[in-house]
């Protein structure tokens, strides 16, 4: 009884917030959530998680969650109703998720950045989901709210979220060694590997990651996308055969056409489901055959309703447009004859992708105009010098991409040693828009055909403030 009285008290309460929440600005996606979990405590949560009759599934990783989560939204919302959460994607945003809007599977991304604040393990018991879809795992801001997370407790914290899982499925990416240790070590629930198994996806700066199981440095044989690909390791570990697969891809100028088939454990029907579809996309980056495969697999692992799984996955590919990727996206246009590419690459793995996109156009001489990460981001420093140094620029421009003015300096003296031509620019974080608007000058006024801007900015404003320079 008392169990029911404070549900019924923190519903009143959520909704008196979310109420609140109309009129302010800003953080309303979250407060009933807030409010909700204050008043009522963890039971209550746990109790408001099960009003969803089929229970739900949390999307998360380094890169693609909010991509993978608004094409698992779209294909799912095929089926049912659905209730769902992106881009705000702390735990209470899904509370509130679940509070106001109406459904019976719930689709949520879930950011856990450490243990401290992202409290994985905790979530896994409360939300009790019916599936976890792991994008792909690597370095990115190593000091969060001024706490320090290093790359293993980071890791670590991800693992958490579907540790404990008893029933349900695990979505993960086979290519990417970290997601696949993830399903590997769990041997109590079905997993379904999603992958790439076509020759005409390689990534020629691709780089070489640590066994998650052993800690020595894994074999490649290729690489698809920075650090995924087919690998495999003295101890054993190798990559898992994908169970939904890119099986072919062909590129042209406008389009890609995608060749995609799966055979794959369905959890309500409790067997394995087929399925084979041709879907033709925008030539939107690497990156993003990943989420699609993601999502296609997220789909058919959790979609209640069988009967029209191939014409779903073809009506919203076949009809999808570069809308849906998020601002402040790595893009190359065309300058004054030049190729000038930019967007955000807040992490080693962004980096990579932004400079395979640009590779392709490349004719010459290059330019990287590249932007720091903080102090104590070494690990983003390191992962972002290992592409530069692949991609091997004629001339190197630093400016400090966030708040340390010196700490750019020392990661420019690094680039030094290796580098011949580097010019530094020592631009401080409070005069931001003469930031911006150097950066793009300096990519105008290049005497280079070919121009790459990236690196750690403010997160998406940035980049979309220094592409307006180019209108
Ligand atoms: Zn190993």
């Amino acid at each position: 009884m008392v169990v029911k009285a404070r549900l019924f008290v923190a519903k009143v309460s959520s909704k008196v917030a979310t109420q609140l929440s109309k009129i302010g600005p800003g953080a309303g996606k979250n407060i009933p959530g807030y409010v909700f979990s204050k008043v009522g405590g963890k039971q209550s949560v746990s109790d408001i998680a099960k009003d969803l009759k089929l229970g739900s599934v949390l999307i998360t990783g380094t890169n693609g969650k909010t991509t993978t989560t608004t094409l698992l939204i779209k294909l799912m919302s095929k089926d049912l109703q659905i209730r769902k959460s992106f881009e705000n994607n702390t735990v209470h945003s899904i509370i509130t998720a679940i509070l106001n809007q109406k459904g019976d599977l719930g689709i949520f991304e879930y950011g856990i950045r450490n243990l401290e604040y992202g409290i994985p393990d905790t979530v896994q018991k409360l939300i009790d989901p019916i599936g976890v879809v792991y994008t792909t795992i690597s370095e990115e801001h190593t000091v969060v709210n001024g706490v320090k997370n290093p790359f293993l407790s980071y890791y670590r914290a991800k693992i958490l979220l579907s540790k404990e899982m008893t029933d349900g499925v695990i979505v993960t990416n086979c290519d990417d060694p970290r997601t696949a240790f993830i399903g590997i070590s769990k041997n109590d629930i079905p997993i379904n590997y999603y992958g790439i198994e076509c020759d005409d996806v390689v990534d020629l700066l691709g780089s070489t990651v640590k066994c998650p199981n052993c800690g020595e440095l894994l074999e490649y044989s290729k690489h698809t996308l920075n650090h995924r690909g087919v690998y495999s390791c003295k101890c054993g570990f190798k990559r898992p055969e994908p169970d939904v697969k890119l099986a072919d891809i062909e590129f042209n100028e406008d389009n890609w056409k995608l060749h995609i088939v799966g055979d794959l454990f369905n959890y309500f029907a409790s067997k394995n489901v087929q399925f084979d579809v041709n879907v033709v996309v925008p030539p939107f980056g690497f990156h993003n055959i990943y989420n699609i495969l993601a999502s296609v697999t997220a789909y058919v692992t959790f979609t209640p309703k069988l009967d029209n799984i191939e014409k779903n996955i073809m009506d919203v590919f076949n009809n999808i447009d570069m809308s849906f990727v998020p601002p402040g996206r790595f893009e190359v246009i065309k300058y004054n004859g030049k190729n000038i590419g930019m967007g955000q690459g807040d992490n080693g793995d962004a980096v990579s992708i932004n400079v395979n996109l640009m590779n392709q156009y490349i004719d010459g001489d290059l330019e990287f105009i590249y932007t720091t990460p903080d102090a104590e981001e070494d690990d983003i420093f390191n992962s972002h010098y290992e592409v530069i140094k692949k991609i091997n620029p004629k001339h190197v421009i630093v400016i400090p991409g966030r708040k340390s003015v010196e700490k750019a300096e020392e990661y420019c003296n690094i680039i030094k040693k290796d580098f011949d031509s580097v010019d530094f620019y020592p631009i401080s974080y409070e005069n931001l828009d003469e930031r911006i608007s150097k950066v793009a000058e300096l990519a105008k006024n290049s005497s280079y055909d070919n121009v790459i801007l990236t690196g750690c900015g403010e997160e998406f404003a940035f980049w979309e403030s220094v592409k307006r320079n180019f209108d």
